[in-house]
């Protein structure tokens, strides 16, 4: 059985579940720790007691530390990706992309370590200097999603250990396999003991005990809307409160306008709406498409969709992996009968497949005649599942567009520079993306949403300092008042 990494040192528990392939669930990858609320309050207390020398350390040190790990994640990618992939259903490509993406995220901080300062600015009054400084907020409780298990804890904890927080991290429950090794690099990194913590476990285990204790400074989390929301309300209601940031979900638009590029914007759809099985907080499940190229459009997506390789995500040549898993499947499968039900036309897709080994496999679906109102047009699905609405021009595509309780990713297929340039500044969302999928985005800038989306500072970049560091004002006297 695999171990939680607990003050220092790696230690059995008495529960542990197996990790299945979902793309052939035969395939059991381990059996892996799932740890009890006195663990998780063990790995909290280590961190707690870890803080303040760790806070205090010097940067070369965190450097050094995050630079061997994004050195190893680097030179392992072949195999951490194989490892993701099998686990999590993605295809290799794409597996050994988002590890390559986590060994980045790890170098982009270990630059950042060197990167830290401060301001110092004059007084109104006289005699006085004003310096403003960033200090770690403490102990940090990560609890991460099962869709992307290495580049999303990556991304929270390079930034946690760089600005001198401790930390405490939980991966989802369906990807331990990614989260265990990422541990293993860190700890072989020389990160001290208590600094970085792993409990593999459940949420409302795990996850609660972080909720509920004091020694926790901050939580960062990336999951489901209800979920966020229980985060974000014991967070508040914590005494002393504890500060927050939530990554959620979306349900994301893409624009294809009457002067768009066919070839460009049938690919930006597959990519955005199929790509990783659908299952990405930033695919696109709406694409809304101006009626002078709406059925040239739907007829390029189904010609398009019958080359999309479904299949084991290790097989070469596979373009589309499993869902993840059973429970998965059946809300993909839910919200396809209800797109049916509400008088939405299943064009493409939507059945089960058999491979060669038995797994979570179904054919993307696209829908047609699709209302903005629909529950498949407003509820994230997270699954292989796009819409079609047909908009009159680009003022109705765009009202369509903002028209959602969600706001993380927003894109437009267009030649016109006046739709595009209108467009990025009018989209409700954190991220606006031109002739370019809605998924897919850099390691160094700033990732987040905005509406039901996302709540606190940014993610990723140096816009992350914002959540991991607090910032403080020192008034200085210089005695020359005279
Ligand atoms: P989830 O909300 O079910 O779980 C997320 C994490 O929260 C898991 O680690 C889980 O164990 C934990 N958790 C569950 N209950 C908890 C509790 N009571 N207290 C503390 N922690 C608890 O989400 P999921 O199914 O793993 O992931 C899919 C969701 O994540 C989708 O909605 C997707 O859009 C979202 N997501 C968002 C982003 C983003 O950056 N916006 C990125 C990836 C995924």
């Amino acid at each position: 059985m695999t171990k939680n990494y607990i003050a220092g040192e790696w230690r059995v528990s008495s529960e542990a579940a197996p990790n299945v392939n979902p793309s052939n669930t035969n395939d059991v990858i381990g059996d892996y720790a799932r740890a009890s609320a006195a663990d998780a309050e063990a790995a909290i207390a280590a961190a707690y007691d870890a803080f303040p020398a760790w806070s205090r350390s010097s940067i070369q040190t965190r450097h050094d530390i995050l630079k061997a790990v994004g050195d190893e994640i680097l030179a392992r990618k072949e195999e951490l990706g194989r490892l993701l992939s099998r686990e999590e259903g993605k295809t290799l490509p794409e597996g050994i992309g988002e590890v390559t993406r986590a060994g980045q995220i790890f170098h982009f901080f270990a630059g950042e370590c060197l990167r830290m300062a401060g301001e110092k600015v004059p007084s109104v009054r006289p005699a006085i200097d004003v310096e403003i400084t960033r200090e770690p907020v403490g102990v940090v409780g990560l609890i991460t999603p099962w869709n992307f298990p290495i580049a999303i804890p990556a991304w929270k904890i390079a930034p946690a250990l760089a600005y001198g927080n401790t930390v405490v991290f939980k991966p989802a429950e369906l990807v331990p396999g990614s989260a265990h090794a990422l541990s293993e690099i860190i700890v072989r990194a020389g990160v001290p003991a208590g600094v970085f913590n792993l409990v593999m476990g459940k949420g409302s285990i795990v996850g609660e005990a972080m909720l509920q204790s004091p020694k926790v400074a901050a939580i960062s989390f990336t999951g489901s809307v209800p979920t966020g929301r229980r985060v974000a309300q014991s967070c508040i209601a914590a005494d002393p409160m504890k500060k927050v940031q939530l990554e959620m979900g979306g349900k994301n638009p893409m624009v294809v306008l009457d002067d768009a590029d066919l070839k460009v914007a049938v690919e930006c759809a597959v990519n955005s709406a199929f790509f990783s099985t659908g299952q990405r907080c930033t695919a696109s499940s709406r694409l809304i498409v101006t009626e002078g190229i709406h059925d040239r459009f739907v007829a390029a997506m189904q010609e398009r969709m019958q080359n999309l390789v479904v299949g084991d995500a290790l097989k070469a040549g596979t373009h589309i992996g499993p869902v993840v898993d059973q429970s998965q499947l059946d809300q993909d499968l839910k919200y396809i009968r209800i797109g049916q039900e509400e008088g939405a036309r299943l064009v493409a897709g939507g059945e089960l497949l058999n491979r060669e080994s038995p797994g979570f496999y179904l054919a993307p679906a696209l829908f047609t005649e699709v209302s903005n109102w629909m529950r498949v047009a407003r509820e994230e699905i997270f699954g292989p599942v796009a819409t079609v609405i047909r908009a009159k021009d680009y003022d109705e595509a765009l009202e369509i567009a903002n028209d959602t309780p969600f706001g993380l990713s927003s894109g437009i297929c267009t030649t016109s520079l006046k739709y595009a340039s209108h467009f990025k500044r009018n989209a409700e969302a954190g991220m606006v993306m031109v002739n370019l999928p809605t998924a897919g985005v850099d390691y160094h800038v700033p990732f987040g949403g905005r509406k039901g989306s996302s709540y606190g500072p940014r993610e990723q970049g140096r816009y992350a300092q914002e959540f991991y560091t607090t910032v403080k004002t020192a008034y200085t006297f210089d005695g020359n008042a005279a």
